[in-house]
C-alpha cells in the first residue's frame, strides 16, 4: 500500500497537519475543503505556535503573531493572567492552505455532500465531482457528521461579534455572565471582537433579524466591554451564531478511515486549547494511518492507539473545564453553571499516586513511523502508560524493583534523581 491515495476532507489546522505529515511519509494526499465562511478572531498559546512548526506550518504559523496581555474577570476576582497570541481566522486558514500548495499538496475547494466510504470508497461534491481513495481522514471540524456512541457535554451556544474601531495596543479579555461568559479581544488594525458563549436550552434568544441588537445590548451591561473598547464599544457589529457544546465523537477509526481534530474531538472553547486539540490528534494520525496501511496485521492495535488517546484528551480537558467552571462561585446557581460544572462526572483530572497499584502491560506505542506494542508502566494518573522518561524505559525498572532490586542495581548514576523523582510522584516509598 506504500501508492495508496489518501483522501482528506477539511482544510483547518488537523487535516493541513495531517496531510503534511503524511506527504513526508510519501503518501500521495488529496485534501478537498470548503474554505472558512465567517470571521472570526481566536486566541492560541505558545503550544500551538510550537505545534505549527512542528507540523512544518510555518505560514500559518506567521499568522499568530499578535500577542496580547489576557484579562480575566472570572469568581469577582480580576486578573492579569499568561499571555496569548491573536489569530483571523480567515487569515489563517488561508495560510494553512498556501503551506499546503508549498509542500505540492493536492488541494480541491468543494463542498463535500455525501461520503460512502464502503466498498465504493467515493466523496461526492456539491457540484457533482466524484473522489475517490484508498483511505479517508475526516477533518471537517464540527461540521463533519457524527457517528455512533459519541459522548455531548452540555448544549451551548457561541455568538460571535466583529467590528471595526481605530487601531490600538492589541488586547484580550474573559469574564463570566450570570448565564455564561464573554470573552473579546482587540487588534492592532482595530478589529473589534466579542464572543458570548451561553447554554442553547436555557438562553431565550431572539430571531436571526434581531440577534446583534440583543448582542449590543449585552455588551452595554459589561463595564469590561466599555474599558476595553471604549466609544467604539457599541458599534454595530457583524454577528455569527455556532455551535459551541463539547463532543466527543463516538468510533474515531477503521481500517481504511481516521477521525482527527474537531471531527474527533471539539472541546469547550472556554480552555481556549482548541487548535492545540486539533494538532495533537493530527500530529499522531499519520503514523496510525501508516501503520493501517502497511502493517494491516497491527490493525486493531493501531485504532485502539487513536481511540484511547483522543477518549482519555476529550475526558482530561472536560475536566479541567469542569473545574474552571466551578472556580465560579458568585455564579453558582445559574443553569448555564450548574450543568458545566457537573460534566462530565466527578473524578479528579488526577488520579492520586499508588504504587501498589502501578503495573507493566502491554500497550500501544509510536515507534519509527509505526504503531507497536511493548511494555509501558500503567499508573492510576496514566491509565494509557509510560514507557521512556527522558530515553530511560521504565518497564524493567519497575519490573525489577517490585522483584526486589535496588535502583541502584537497575538505574545508572546519573539517571537515578530522575527516576527516583518520578517514583516518589508515583508513591514509591
Ligand atoms: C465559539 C468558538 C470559539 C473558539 N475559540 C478558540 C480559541 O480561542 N482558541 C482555540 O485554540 N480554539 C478555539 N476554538 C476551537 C477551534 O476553532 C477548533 O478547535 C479548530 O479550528 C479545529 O480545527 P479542525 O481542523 O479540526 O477543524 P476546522 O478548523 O473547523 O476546519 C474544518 C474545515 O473543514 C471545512 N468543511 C466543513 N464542512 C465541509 C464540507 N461539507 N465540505 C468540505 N469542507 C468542509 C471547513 O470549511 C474548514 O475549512 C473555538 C471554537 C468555537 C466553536
Amino acid at each position: 500500500m506504500a501508492d495508496a491515495r489518501i483522501l482528506i476532507l477539511g482544510a483547518g489546522p488537523a487535516g493541513a497537519a495531517t496531510a503534511l505529515g503524511l506527504r513526508r511519509l510519501g503518501y500521495a494526499v488529496t485534501l478537498v475543503s470548503d474554505w472558512r465562511r465567517f470571521a472570526a478572531v481566536e486566541g492560541v498559546s505558545q503550544r500551538v505556535l510550537d505545534g505549527l512548526r512542528h507540523g512544518g506550518l510555518g505560514g500559518a504559523l506567521a499568522q499568530a503573531t499578535t500577542a496580547a496581555m489576557r484579562e480575566v474577570h472570572w469568581n469577582g476576582d480580576r486578573l492579569r493572567l499568561n499571555e496569548e497570541f491573536l489569530i483571523d481566522r480567515q487569515r489563517f486558514d488561508q495560510a494553512l492552505r498556501d503551506d499546503l500548495r508549498r509542500a505540492g499538496i493536492e488541494l480541491i475547494e468543494g463542498r463535500v455532500r455525501e461520503v460512502r466510504w464502503d466498498a465504493a470508497r467515493q466523496v461526492q461534491l456539491d457540484d457533482d465531482r466524484v473522489l475517490t481513495g484508498d483511505f479517508l481522514v475526516e477533518a471537517r471540524g464540527r461540521q463533519a457528521p457524527l457517528s455512533e456512541g459519541r459522548l455531548r457535554g452540555p448544549e451551548t451556544v457561541s455568538l460571535l461579534n466583529l467590528w471595526q474601531g481605530p487601531p490600538g495596543t492589541p488586547a484580550s479579555a474573559v469574564e463570566s455572565l450570570a448565564d455564561g461568559w464573554a470573552w473579546m479581544a482587540r487588534l492592532a488594525d482595530g478589529r473589534c471582537y466579542w464572543q458570548v458563549t451561553l447554554d442553547a436550552a436555557s438562553a431565550e434568544l431572539p430571531g436571526k433579524a434581531r440577534l446583534a441588537d440583543y448582542c449590543a445590548a449585552r455588551r452595554r451591561d459589561s463595564s469590561l466591554v466599555a474599558a476595553m473598547f471604549g466609544e467604539q464599544a457599541f458599534a454595530p457589529a457583524q454577528v455569527y451564531a455556532r455551535s459551541s457544546t463539547a463532543i466527543l465523537a463516538g468510533v474515531c477509526a477503521g481500517q481504511d478511515w481516521l477521525r482527527v481534530g474537531d471531527a474527533v474531538m471539539a472541546v469547550d472553547p472556554l480552555s481556549g486549547n482548541g487548535i492545540f486539540q486539533s494538532l495533537s490528534s493530527a500530529l499522531q494520525a499519520p503514523v496510525v494511518i501508516n501503520t493501517l496501511l502497511r502493517r494491516p496485521d497491527r490493525a486493531a492495535l493501531a485504532q485502539r492507539f487513536h481511540q484511547t488517546r483522543i477518549e482519555q484528551l476529550f475526558l482530561r480537558f472536560a475536566r479541567i473545564g469542569r473545574d474552571f467552571y466551578a472556580q465560579e462561585q458568585v455564579r453558582a446557581t445559574g443553569t448555564f453553571w450548574a450543568a458545566r460544572r457537573a460534566w462530565p462526572d466527578a473524578l479528579p483530572i488526577h488520579a492520586p499516586a499508588d504504587w501498589q497499584a502501578v503495573t507493566v502491560e502491554r500497550r500501544p506505542v509510536l515507534r519509527d513511523g509505526f504503531v507497536e506494542e511493548v511494555e509501558v508502566v500503567v499508573t492510576p494518573d496514566q491509565p494509557l502508560g509510560v514507557w521512556h522518561l527522558q530515553g530511560i524505559e521504565l518497564a524493567p525498572v519497575v519490573r525489577g524493583l517490585q522483584a526486589g532490586q535496588a535502583l541502584e542495581q537497575l538505574v545508572g548514576g546519573e539517571d537515578q534523581v530522575m527516576v527516583r523523582r518520578w517514583l516518589r510522584e508515583q508513591g514509591h516509598a
